[in-house]
Order: structure tokens, then C-alpha cells, then sequence
């Protein structure tokens, strides 16, 4: 199938041919044509299968359909609840660049930073909101944000949401909103408060599944390598000296952790960067910008900092440290390989991680290639 075969509107398949894209992936083929149809959906996918595009296309195609019959002034028809910052503003991203001759505008609102410049742009009227739950409800609370006109929900990454803790927030949200809306819910795993979740807030839905999280992208090329926890880094120096390693996400479990090895690796004279929750949003912005443009060989990151980064090209993942969550391995080798692209995702096993290697091979039934050290 071809993008073309999909039937959008003239202005967003031109956004999509300037993005490069010709063949909607696996996500963007099932779940087109049923949130155009105005239905509900469940979209089973993980990052770095096309997922915000599957939604934030056929999105814009509806407003746009609506605007064109809509007088001012403008009101918030769409919302997208993201669990993190960096999520949203990538989505907001992707929203600027397939919506570009749409005429639609849009807000991201997210938490940790000043409130005025997100104020100001929803004081000039918006149709669309991206935002984190947290900061989203106090600009409701403060008049900045009215819900009562929203034709379209979509609950991005919400298992990923639920884990934050974000529960009660999505509750007191959801409670705002008018009943006779459209509903998109995307989450990697379906476990069961997800199933809650569904049945709480979607109706007649359909449900769209695409490589479940038990099955890593087939693409991704993956090793372990047995190492004491004290030799890690020597071993990550020696692989770091192969300079096809050109874009490197290193993953690991603390923020203490994430910043020690970033100062360690620039001590050796390799550019690298932290990105955790404890830096300032200008500096994961900045961090973040810098890996993209590859002025940064290597980001080392936290699992929730790096939620949603999307990188393309990225070559390598290395999970530094194991996690303890097996589908948190199958989250974060998915940033490498992303829509069809080969990529390599090499991970370090130190004695007490033994037991997180299992239950990892276990999610994903299949033993992971022993490289010796
Ligand atoms: P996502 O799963 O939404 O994080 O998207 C993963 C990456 O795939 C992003 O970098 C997109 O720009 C890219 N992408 C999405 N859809 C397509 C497509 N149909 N063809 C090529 N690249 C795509």
C-alpha cells in the first residue's frame, strides 16, 4: 500500500510527501482508515513503529475537514495526553510538520518550565493540545484551558502513564471532557488497568495490533555481553573506539549513574551528553537537539528521560544496565531500528543482573547472543 491509496486531503498528503514518507507503515495502513471512519481505537504499537504519525494524521484530516465549515473563534477540538515533555514536544513536532498547510494551530503544554509562553499561545486560540497531564489540569484550573468543545482524545504511550503514576490525573481529566468525543488510546502493552482503562473511556472501539511488545523489531541485531559491574565502562571505551558506533544511546538505571558515565566518557575525550529528569528542560532540550544533530556521539539516558525519543538513524542502543522490566528492554532497543531501518542493541550483564537477562528472553522468547569480552 501506498500513502496515495490512504485518500487524505490534498494539504496533508503534501506534508507527508515532504517528509519523505511513501509507505505507511504496519500502524499507519490499520489505523488510518478507522480513525477516519470517527471511530474509537486501541492501538496496540510500540515507539518506532509510525505511531504518531497513525494518529496525528488522520487528526489533522478531521479538523481540517471541520474547519473548513467552523467560524472563529477557535476552541480546543483535539487533545493528546503524553506521559513526558520530551514527548509531547516531539509530537507537537510531528504535528507541525504533516499539519503544515493545514492552517490548524497548536499548543504544547507540559510541566517544569514557566507557564507564559504556553498562556499566550492558548490566549491566541488553539485547536489542538499536546500536553503532560499535571500541568495540563492546573491551566484548566486557572481558566488558560477549556475542554468542553473536544472532539478527539488521544491517550499516547499509556501504560507509560500509568507507571508515572498518572492515574488520578488521567481520572480528573477524563471528567472534563464532553461524552460524545472521539477516543484514541496507544499503549506498547495491554496489561490489565489498561483493559480498564479501554473499557472506561472507549466505545465500540477497534482494536489495532501491530508487533506486539514480546517481539522486538525483527531488524534490531541483538547481543549480551557477561561483565563485572566494575569492567563496564572500560568495555563500553573499547566498543565506543569502533567508530561505526556513530549515534549511541547508552541507557542506564540511576540519574547519579547517567551523569557520572557522561563526565567519565567526555574525561576520555568522547562528546557525550546526560538526559535524565533531574537536569533542566533546557538542558535535555539542548541534549537532546545536540544528539539529533549528531554534534553528540553519545546520549546517555534514564528510561523516563528518554521515553519517546526519536532519533532517526540512531545505530546503537546499549543498555548499560539492565532494566529491571523486561518490556522496558523491548521500549528501549525499539529507538534503534526505527520504522524498518537495521539497527543494533548490545547489552551489559553483570552477575546480579543474571535474572533480569532471564525474564528479558523470556518476554521476548529467545536467547540473546553471548559476546565474550
Ligand atoms: P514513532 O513510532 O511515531 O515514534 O515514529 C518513528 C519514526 O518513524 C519517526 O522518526 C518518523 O518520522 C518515522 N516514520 C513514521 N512513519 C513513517 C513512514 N511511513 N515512512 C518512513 N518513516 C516514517
Amino acid at each position: 500500500m501506498k500513502f496515495e491509496d490512504l485518500k487524505l486531503i490534498e494539504p496533508i498528503q503534501k506534508a507527508v510527501d515532504i517528509e519523505g514518507y511513501t509507505i505507511p507503515t504496519p500502524i499507519q495502513e490499520k489505523a488510518i482508515p478507522i480513525i477516519l471512519e470517527g471511530k474509537d481505537l486501541l492501538g496496540c504499537a510500540q515507539t518506532g513503529t509510525g505511531k504518531t504519525a497513525a494518529f496525528a494524521i488522520p487528526l489533522l484530516q478531521m479538523l481540517y475537514n471541520d474547519k473548513v465549515h467552523e467560524k472563529w473563534p477557535r476552541n480546543i477540538k483535539a487533545l493528546i495526553l503524553t506521559p513526558t515533555r520530551e514527548l509531547a514536544i516531539q509530537i507537537g513536532e510531528s504535528l507541525g510538520a504533516y499539519g503544515r498547510f493545514a492552517g490548524l494551530k497548536y499548543a504544547v503544554i507540559y510541566g517544569g518550565v514557566s507557564q507564559i509562553s504556553q498562556t499566550s499561545m492558548l490566549s491566541k486560540g488553539v485547536d489542538i493540545i499536546v500536553a503532560t497531564p499535571g500541568r495540563l489540569l492546573d491551566l484548566v484550573s486557572q481558566k488558560y484551558i477549556r475542554l468542553g468543545f473536544l472532539k478527539m482524545l488521544v491517550l499516547d504511550e499509556a501504560d507509560r502513564m500509568l507507571d508515572m503514576g498518572f492515574s488520578h490525573d488521567i481520572k480528573r481529566i477524563m471528567a472534563l471532557l464532553p461524552i460524545d468525543r472521539q477516543t484514541l488510546l496507544f499503549s506498547a502493552t495491554v496489561p490489565p488497568e489498561i483493559m480498564n482503562l479501554v473499557e472506561s473511556l472507549l466505545q465500540d472501539h477497534v482494536k489495532v495490533a501491530v508487533t506486539p511488545v514480546s517481539s522486538p523489531v525483527e531488524s534490531i541485531n541483538q547481543s549480551v555481553y557477561f561483565v563485572d559491574r566494575k569492567d563496564k565502562k572500560t568495555l563500553l571505551m573499547k566498543l565506543l573506539n569502533n567508530r561505526g558506533l556513530d549515534s549511541v544511546l547508552v541507557f542506564t538505571r540511576t540519574k547519579h549513574g547517567a551523569d557520572k558515565l557522561a563526565r567519565g566518557l567526555v574525561n576520555k575525550g568522547i562528546v557525550a551528553q546526560a538526559i535524565h529528569g533531574n537536569k533542566s528542560q533546557v538542558a535535555r532540550q539542548q541534549a537532546l537537539s545536540n544528539f539529533k544533530s549528531k554534534r553528540t556521539r553519545v546520549l546517555v539516558a534514564t528510561d523516563i528521560a528518554a521515553r519517546g525519543i526519536d532519533v532517526q538513524e540512531l545505530s546503537h542502543v546499549i543498555n548499560y544496565d539492565l532494566p529491571d522490566t523486561p518490556e522496558t528492554y523491548v521500549h528501549r532497543i525499539g529507538r534503534t531500528g526505527r520504522a524498518g531501518m537495521g539497527g543494533t542493541a548490545l547489552s551489559f550483564c553483570d552477575t546480579e543482573e543474571k535474572g533480569c537477562l532471564m525474564n528479558i528472553q523470556k518476554l521476548i522468547s529467545k536467547k540473546i547472543p553471548v559476546i565474550s569480552f
